[in-house]
């Protein structure tokens, strides 16, 4: 049972919480994708903040089950869990090494910052993430998923999922 109040169970909580996989994505961590803000522990208490990676999204419900089960696991005796939708998650909040894993996984990951965009988005080249080509075509605006787009790399030939800037 974890009882102790201040940094080292928020600490403990943080990295039990981090490990939790994106369900979609599964070399990604919620902590890889930005998507896990906050943790917060009062006595066997511990209160998790996500952001949804956009609304309606069905793995949200995976992650929450996820998080519950590992905070349990690792002696919490109560976890809450609960969805901030503002600010908005972007493609800004994954990190490097997200990015890094998602490449890896054969997903060319957000190019360029969604902040740092005007009103109209222009995409910029896709690297592809087998051959590192930037020679490459959207073929459909959805992928596997809403979140990506499906491209086609005119140097290996091979289709990959693109993750949107969003
Ligand atoms: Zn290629």
């Amino acid at each position: 049972m974890v009882s102790a109040t201040g940094t080292d169970a928020r600490t403990l909580a943080w990295e039990v919480a981090a490990t939790v996989c994106d369900p979609e994505i599964p070399v990604l961590t919620i902590a890889d994708l930005g998507i896990l803000r906050a943790v917060e522990v009062r006595g066997g208490h511990v209160g998790v903040t996500i952001t949804p990676t956009y609304s309606g999204c069905p793995a949200m419900d995976t992650i929450r089950d996820d998080l519950t089960l590992a905070l349990s696991a690792a002696g919490f005796a109560e976890v809450e869990v609960s969805l901030t939708l503002s600010p908005a998650w972007t493609t800004d909040w994954m990190s490097d090494d997200g990015k890094r894993k998602l490449t890896e996984y054969g997903i060319a990951p957000p190019s360029g910052r969604a902040a740092a965009r005007g009103p109209i988005r222009v995409e910029i080249a896709v690297k592809c993430p087998r051959c590192g080509s930037l020679s490459t075509r959207m073929v459909s605006r959805f992928g596997s998923t809403s979140c990506k787009a499906l491209y086609e790399c005119r140097a290996c030939l091979e289709p990959f999922d693109h993750f949107k800037v969003h």
